[in-house]
C-alpha cells in the first residue's frame, strides 16, 4: 500500500496545492471543516508527530503559520486552529504526518473537543511529574 499524502507530493494523485518547497507541500483538505482548511505536509515521509524529524517538524510549522496569516488576511478569517493528529487513537487517519490549517469564523459551528472544568490537582501533579521525566 502506498501513502496518499506521498502520492500527492509525488503528483501523481491530484491535489490543490498552495504551497510547495524542497521540504513542505500544502495542499487543500477535500473535507474541509471550514473554508480555506488544508494540510501542511513534510515531502519526505514520516508517519507522525513522533516520526518526523524536528528539521521537517519546524519546516511544516513555519509553513502552517504562513497560511495562518494568509487566512486571516485573506480569507478574513477570525483565528485560525492548528491540529495534529498522533496516530490512531487521536484520530489519525492518514499516516503521514501533517498539520490542518483552519481557518475561523464567525459562527463556524466548530466546538472545542474537550469540556474545561478544574482538573483533579494530585493527577495534574502526578502527570506533570511523569511529563518531566
Ligand atoms: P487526519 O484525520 O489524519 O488528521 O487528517 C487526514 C485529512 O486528510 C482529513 O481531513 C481528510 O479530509 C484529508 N484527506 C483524506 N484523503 C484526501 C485526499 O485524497 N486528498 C486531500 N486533499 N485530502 C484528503
Ligand atoms: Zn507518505
Amino acid at each position: 500500500m502506498g501513502c496518499l499524502f506521498c502520492s500527492i507530493v509525488a503528483g501523481s494523485i491530484p491535489a490543490t496545492i498552495v504551497y510547495r518547497d524542497d521540504d513542505v507541500v500544502a495542499f487543500m483538505d477535500i473535507n474541509p471543516a471550514t473554508p480555506g482548511h488544508c494540510l501542511v505536509v513534510p515531502t519526505r515521509h514520516a508517519e507522525d508527530l513522533l516520526a518526523i524529524t524536528p528539521g521537517d517538524l519546524a519546516a511544516c510549522t513555519a509553513v502552517a503559520q504562513v497560511l495562518a496569516r494568509r487566512a486571516v488576511d485573506e480569507l478574513e478569517a477570525v483565528g485560525v486552529n492548528l491540529i495534529n493528529s498522533c496516530r490512531a487513537g487521536a484520530w489519525q487517519t492518514v499516516f503521514h504526518f501533517h498539520i490542518h490549517v483552519i481557518p475561523r469564523y464567525e459562527q463556524d459551528g466548530m466546538v472545542l473537543p474537550w469540556t474545561p472544568e478544574p482538573g483533579d490537582a494530585a493527577v495534574i501533579a502526578l502527570t506533570a511529574a511523569s511529563l518531566r521525566g
